[in-house]
């Protein structure tokens, strides 16, 4: 049904067969005249219907500047994204910005009524011209995102977390194809993230719903994405699924980003006896250390972590970030012996 809602926008694009649900090529932004400096540059990538994308990076690396592209509100400077091989419009295509598929739900709920209540805020974004499928709609979401207990109350008056689930109930009630999310658990407590996320890998399943978000905490949708896209500086780094990018990533920099790995340059590698040519990663799970009487790493430091300890040891030319387990905490300045497990060399 979408495939004729773009091309009427544009009557000079014509359908390209045969590509992922949303792909783009060569894609660029700047938010500056003179275009020095990109916010996203040359960005080519696929996404796949039905899955769940997170766009990952840091602060900064253009994140939330890629979501509008892909959404329409935001004209490239050059490049090209297509909605199912159609052209997705833009402003200058477009009274109403955004793709008629998608749905975008921003960052800090701006878009809520705070002093209105759940109910309404929902139901307000079905017409009117049928006020039994509005009823009806309207409690469906709301049962289906859990918050049908909440519809008498204001915005204003409920969690952080809840307000997510009103956002996206409004997101949701016209069915779109694609959701787009801005940092949809930043305002969420980490003890509610992991049912808002069960609830919206539910969703997918049952509906077939496309969600592409954006997260700079990329450990809070290790669990919940199908595929994750890495920014840096503009560029898209990484893309893969995130058991490949956790355990092979190509970059020091997703290395860091997903595992908070150690990143070691060749001459510190050589102090672990580890010979490369490359500069290499060792992710913090694959250390293991143990007490000893003598030894070149000592602790340098160890945070609780709860049911963990981080544990920084060094032998004053190298810092490695290692997590135990075990009962026995060593103590700061205690020499340490350490066994590695594994280790990336980067190309
Ligand atoms: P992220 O979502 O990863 O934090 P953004 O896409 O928001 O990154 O920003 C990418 C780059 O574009 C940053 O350097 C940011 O400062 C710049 N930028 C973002 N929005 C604007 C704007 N409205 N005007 C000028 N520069 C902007």
């Amino acid at each position: 049904m979408a495939h004729s809602s773009s091309c009427q926008y544009i009557p000079s694009d014509t359908h390209v067969p045969g590509l992922a649900a949303v792909h783009a090529e060569q894609l660029s932004f700047s938010f500056h005249e003179n275009n020095v400096q990109f916010a996203v540059e040359n960005a080519s990538f696929d996404i796949e219907g039905g899955k769940i994308t997170a766009i990952i990076g840091e602060s900064g690396s253009g994140k939330s500047t890629l979501l509008r592209l892909i959404y329409g509100l935001l004209e490239p400077t050059s490049g090209t994204v297509r909605y199912k091989g159609w052209q997705v419009p833009t402003r200058k295509d477009k009274l109403i910005p955004g793709h008629d598929s998608m749905k975008l739900v921003s960052q800090g709920f701006d878009d809520l009524n705070t002093y209105a209540n759940v109910w309404d805020n929902v139901a307000s974004q079905l017409p009117n011209t049928d006020i039994k499928r509005k009823q009806d709609k309207t409690a469906e979401i709301l049962q289906r995102l859990r918050i049908d207990h909440l519809a008498k109350k204001r915005v204003a008056d409920i969690s952080g977390g809840e307000k997510q689930r009103v956002a996206i109930c409004r997101a949701l009630i016209n069915e779109p194809e694609v959701l787009l999310m801005d940092e949809p658990f930043n305002q969420v407590d980490a003890s509610f993230r992991d049912t808002l996320q069960q609830d919206i890998k539910d969703i997918v399943r049952d509906t077939g719903l496309t969600i592409i978000l954006v997260s700079h905490d990329p450990t809070e949708v290790l669990a919940l994405a199908d595929n994750l896209i890495v920014m840096k500086s503009g560029k898209i780094l990484d893309q893969n699924n995130p058991h490949v990018l956790y355990s092979e990533p190509s970059h020091p920099y997703t290395a860091l980003l997903l595992a908070k790995s150690n990143i070691l340059n060749p001459e510190q590698a050589q102090t672990l006896g580890i010979e490369s040519e490359k500069s290499i990663a060792i992710h913090q799970e694959w250390i293991s250390i143990s007490t000893t009487e003598e030894s070149s790493f000592f602790v340098k430091d160890s945070k609780f972590r709860g049911f963990y300890y981080e544990i920084l040891i060094s032998n004053n030319t190298v810092d490695l970030h290692c997590i135990t387990t075990s009962q026995l905490i060593p103590k700061k300045n205690q020499a340490v012996d350490l066994t590695i497990s594994n280790w990336i060399a980067f190309d």
